[in-house]
């Protein structure tokens, strides 16, 4: 976090509590994450303002699942979410569930009952928005509003012990149904599910409403500042009510605007359906916009929390352009990745008067950025593989690659003069020809020629095979939820490429899966967990140019 940069809005509002001596100065936030999907980045902007509060002002971090709903929820789910939060670099204090309140919730139920706050309703959820009203209208009681505290207290219990099918009841709080703020018109507190959950098992039908549920866990475990996103605004009333009621730890809320990136989706709901229809090859495919995607992708956790520095703390919803995050990862990787040689597209090339079976050793440095990355040995000899793209038969005015009479330098080594090219019965280049000049070797050049333009290589005997699997955006629409119809429809179906044959450097082969590389001309490159001893899988994580940059400088 960059101390020159002034404060966002929640700190300045913890300042002043510290000040003031609220809590005693003690701050503790939490993460709450529903255990129905994995984390996207969006929630990564989430864990990095809560956990860097509290890194900031010496407070502490829970983890809690909001595991309130037990239809959609898993432990896988919980296990990534916490892989997730580790690897962007963040421990919470404790690892806590919204379902370990269970019982506790059910007291303060039990407790607005016996105040008159809270009664068993009998109308349907369709009966019930049809009697709240509309915002400029008051909602009409229904005739459950009236029972008494004992007859509530009876069928609260009755709905825990299972006597009632789903939808047959549910416990609202009696508020004011004349209320300007719909939230705040009897609200339902508790609603009726036969359903196992992944932690309580069968022991509730009975499960809490995220209004009831997310503020009371808050105030369970004493959290001094419950920072959610701008939707939860109209719920704070509601939220404030309950704790006021129970006289309990008076917890408080404060909302952000939620991280949207344009090119894609970031709903879990979403995000599922693609999984599920194999649209993508899962949670992590390196397409989506999900944390363990973003890494197999070769985003870093620095690349990321960069990122939702960047974007700062807000407080009116706005879309950020991908590029922001590309421009992230670049800036990093040009620092820290080394620089190899990857022919993606490749054409052989025959040196003519380089001898036969000579095979020359060469120097290469590894970062031109960081001098300590050292150097590595590059093997050349008078076959080679170069880009199909860095030749052409017929070159226009400025094209400084290699062209029949046109002169190149290949990196690390010598400059080469393209002579003649040999073709298959379609047409397709098969084989150049060139010749070298012996004395314009790299580090030692006393040809005398300038050349403009430098192309990598490979040599053909020494190169290792790979795969590279080139990826786009996911989507050819810049905001696919605002799009009509389906968002599935807005898919860009050229969102990955894959390369069965690209020739490397052979201490590629080396390389671990996470490992990062910049192909030299190419982009960014990382390693897939896909990869074997045999063939090594790379996955472009972004490209060299910089299209951000340049347009917001
Ligand atoms: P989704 O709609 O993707 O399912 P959610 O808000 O339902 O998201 P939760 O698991 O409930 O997902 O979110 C955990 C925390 O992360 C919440 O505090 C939520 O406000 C926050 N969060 C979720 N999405 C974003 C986002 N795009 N930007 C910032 N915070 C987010
Ligand atoms: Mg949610």
């Amino acid at each position: 976090m960059s101390e020159e940069r002034s404060l966002n809005f929640i700190e300045q509002i913890i300042e002043d509590d510290i000040a003031n001596g609220v809590n005693d100065g003690r701050v503790l936030t939490r993460f709450p994450p529903e255990p129905n999907g994995y984390l996207h980045i969006g929630h990564a902007k989430s864990i990095v303002l809560n956990f860097g509060l509290a890194q900031k002002y010496n407070g502490k971090t829970n983890l809690r699942f909001d595991d309130t709903n037990p239809v959609t929820e898993d432990t896988e789910y919980v296990d990534s979410i916490k892989e997730d939060i580790r690897w962007l670099g963040f421990e919470w204090d404790k690892e806590l569930y919204a379902s370990d309140y269970f019982d506790q919730m059910y007291e303060f139920a039990v407790e607005l009952i016996k105040k008159g706050l809270a009664y068993v309703e009998d109308a349907t959820s369709e009966q019930i928005a049809a009697s709240k009203g509309t915002p400029t209208t008051p909602g009409t009681p229904t005739p459950a509003r009236s029972r008494s505290v004992e007859e509530n207290l009876d069928l609260f219990e009755r709905m825990r012990k299972g006597e009632f099918k789903d939808g047959e009841k549910t416990l609202r709080a009696k508020i004011d149904l004349a209320s300007p703020n719909m939230h705040m018109r009897d609200p339902i507190m508790y609603r009726i599910k036969h359903a196992h959950h992944h932690r309580t098992g069968d022991k509730w039908c009975i499960y809490p409403m995220y209004d009831f549920a997310h503020g009371q866990s808050d105030s369970i475990e004493n959290i001094t500042h419950s920072v959610c996103t701008l939707e939860f605004i109209p719920h704070r009333p509601l939220y404030d009510w309950f704790i006021k009621e129970l006289e309990i730890f008076p917890s408080h809320q404060y909302e952000f605007a939620r991280l949207n990136l344009n090119y894609t989706v970031m709903s879990k709901r979403k995000l599922k359906q693609l999984v599920a229809e194999n649209y993508v090859s899962g949670w992590d495919d390196p397409r989506m916009p999900t944390i363990s995607g973003l890494r197999r992708r070769g985003y870093t956790a620095a690349s990321i929390r960069g990122l939702c520095e960047r974007v700062g703390v807000q407080k009116r919803d706005n879309m950020i352009d991908v590029g922001l995050l590309e421009f992230c990862i670049r800036e990093e990787l040009n620092r820290t990745a080394n620089r190899v040689m990857a022919v993606l597209d490749p054409v052989k090339l025959v040196i003519t008067n380089y001898p036969e079976g000579q095979v020359e050793e060469m120097t290469a440095e590894n970062n031109p950025e960081d001098a300590s990355a050292g150097s590595r040995t590059l093997h050349f000899s008078n076959t080679l593989y170069i880009e199909r793209e860095d030749f052409m038969e017929e070159p226009p005015k400025k094209f400084f690659r290699l062209g029949p009479g046109l002169h190149v330098r290949l990196k690390n080594a010598y400059i080469i003069k393209g002579e003649s090219v040999e073709k298959d019965a379609d047409g397709n280049i098969t084989t150049i020809y060139a010749t070298y000049l012996p004395e314009s070797k790299s580090g030692g050049d006393h040809s005398g020629m300038t050349v403009k333009g430098t192309i990598h290589w490979v040599s053909a005997a020494h190169a290792a095979t790979a795969e590279v699997r080139v990826y786009d955006r996911l989507f050819k629409s810049e905001n696919p939820n605002a799009e009509e119809g389906d968002f599935k429809d807005f898919i860009n179906p050229d969102s990955l490429q894959v390369i069965k044959e690209a020739y490397v450097e052979p201490g590629l082969l080396k390389a671990q899966p996470g490992d990062r590389f910049q192909f030299m001309r190419k982009g960014y490159f990382t390693v897939d967990p896909d990869s074997t001893a045999e063939k090594v899988v790379f996955n472009r994580t972004v490209t060299l140019k910089d299209a951000w940059a340049k347009v917001n400088k």
